[in-house]
C-alpha cells in the first residue's frame, strides 16, 4: 500500500568504496559510490586509468546492449559496464535514488554472488534525503510479455511486488515462488543474500568461451552432476535459487529508471525477459505514468491528479512510513 512511498528522493551520505573481482573477467576491479544529486538517477561513470579516459552511461534500460549472461549497459564505440544488475537491485531495492558508480573495469565487482557486499557498503556510510519528492512509474494497465515458455506481467498495482516463480527441470531447484512486497527491509533481509548459481556441467563450455573466468564457490551456488550443492555451507536460503531470480528481477527492473508502482510476476524469467518486460512497459505511454510523493503534510496517502504535469501526486503522512 502507500507505506511503501517515501515522500523524498535519497542518495548516499558519502562516498563508499568496493573492491573485488569481475565474475566474467576474474580481473581486479575498484568501484566508487558517489552521492549524486536530485533527480540525476543511477549513472555509471567508466573511467579507465592508464588512458586517462572517462564517460558516462545512464543506468537505465535504454542503455542494454546485451542481456544473454548478465545485463551490459555501454556504448556501442565508446565501452561498456556489465553485471550491473546485483547492483542496481541494491541501490534500488534498498532505496537509493541517486549514486554516480564510478568503475575501472568492464564489471561490477561479483563480490560474493548476491547483493549483500553492495548492501554493506550502503550501511557503511548511510542514507541522505535530498529536497526533492520521489518520483515513481505507475504502471496503469497489464502488460504482458512472453519469450517461448518464459512469461512476465506487469500490473497495475498500490505497492511494489514481486512474483517470482522458477521451474528448473533439476530436483535440486524444482519448482520455486517467491512472493513479497519489496519494501527496503524486505529486500535487505529476504532477497540481498540470495547468490547466483550455475551447474558444474555449463562452467566448462563458459570458460571455453571466455566467460565466468572469476566465477568459484565463493561467488556462486554451484550444482555439482550428482545433483548436490557443491558448495560445502550449502545454502543461505531453503529457496535461494528462486529469491536469486528475485534479485535479478529487482535489479533488471531498476532500469526503468525510478522505482515502479507495480505488480510484476515472472514466470521461468531472465535477464532477457526483465528487459523485453520494460520494452514493452515502454513501447506504449498509456501503460504508465510518473507519480510524485509530494511534501509530508497528512496522516494518510492521498491521491489527487497535478493539472500541472498530468502527473499524480501521492501526499504522504508521516506515520504512514
Ligand atoms: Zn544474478
Amino acid at each position: 500500500m502507500a507505506k511503501l512511498l517515501n515522500s523524498k528522493q535519497t542518495t548516499l551520505r558519502d562516498r563508499v568504496v568496493v573492491s573485488g573481482v569481475g565474475v566474467h573477467s576474474g580481473k581486479p576491479v575498484e568501484m566508487i559510490l558517489h552521492p549524486a544529486d536530485r533527480n540525476s538517477g543511477i549513472t555509471f561513470l567508466r573511467v579507465d586509468r592508464e588512458k586517462g579516459t572517462e564517460f558516462e552511461i545512464k543506468g537505465s534500460f535504454s542503455s542494454v546492449i546485451d542481456t544473454r549472461l548478465c545485463t551490459v549497459v555501454g556504448h556501442p564505440d565508446k565501452g561498456m559496464v556489465a553485471t550491473i544488475e546485483h547492483l542496481m537491485a541494491a541501490l534500488v531495492g534498498y532505496g537509493v535514488d541517486n549514486v554516480l558508480v564510478e568503475i575501472d573495469a568492464d564489471e561490477v565487482p561479483v563480490m560474493d554472488g548476491s547483493s549483500r557486499a553492495y548492501i554493506d557498503a550502503i550501511d557503511q556510510v548511510g542514507l541522505k534525503e535530498l529536497s526533492a519528492p520521489r518520483r515513481y512509474i505507475r504502471v496503469l494497465k497489464p502488460v504482458r510479455v512472453q519469450n517461448g515458455d518464459s512469461v512476465g506481467e506487469l500490473l497495475p498495482y498500490n505497492g511494489t511486488r514481486f512474483d517470482v516463480t522458477i521451474d528448473f527441470d533439476c530436483e535440486t531447484i524444482g519448482v520455486q515462488h517467491f512472493d513479497e512486497e519489496m519494501t527496503p527491509d524486505i529486500f535487505k533481509k529476504e532477497v540481498s543474500l540470495a547468490r547466483t548459481f550455475g551447474f558444474v556441467s555449463d562452467v566448462e563450455r563458459l570458460w571455453a568461451a571466455g566467460y565466468a573466468l572469476g566465477s568459484s564457490l565463493e561467488n556462486s551456488v554451484v550444482i555439482g552432476d550428482d545433483q548436490k550443492i557443491v558448495n560445502p555451507d550449502g545454502l543461505r536460503y531453503e529457496d535461494e535459487f528462486v529469491r536469486h531470480k528475485t534479485l535479478d528481477a529487482v535489479g533488471d527492473l531498476a532500469l526503468a529508471g525510478a522505482p515502479l508502482l507495480a505488480h510484476y510476476r515472472s514466470y521461468k524469467g531472465g535477464h532477457k525477459l526483465n528487459f523485453n518486460m520494460l520494452e514493452a512497459l515502454f513501447s506504449d505511454d498509456s501503460n504508465w505514468e510518473w507519480v510524485e510523493a509530494s511534501v509530508p503534510s497528512r496522516n494518510s496517502a492521498r491521491v489527487a491528479p497535478s493539472h500541472e504535469t498530468g502527473a499524480i501526486q501521492v501526499a504522504m503522512g508521516p506515520e504512514t512510513n
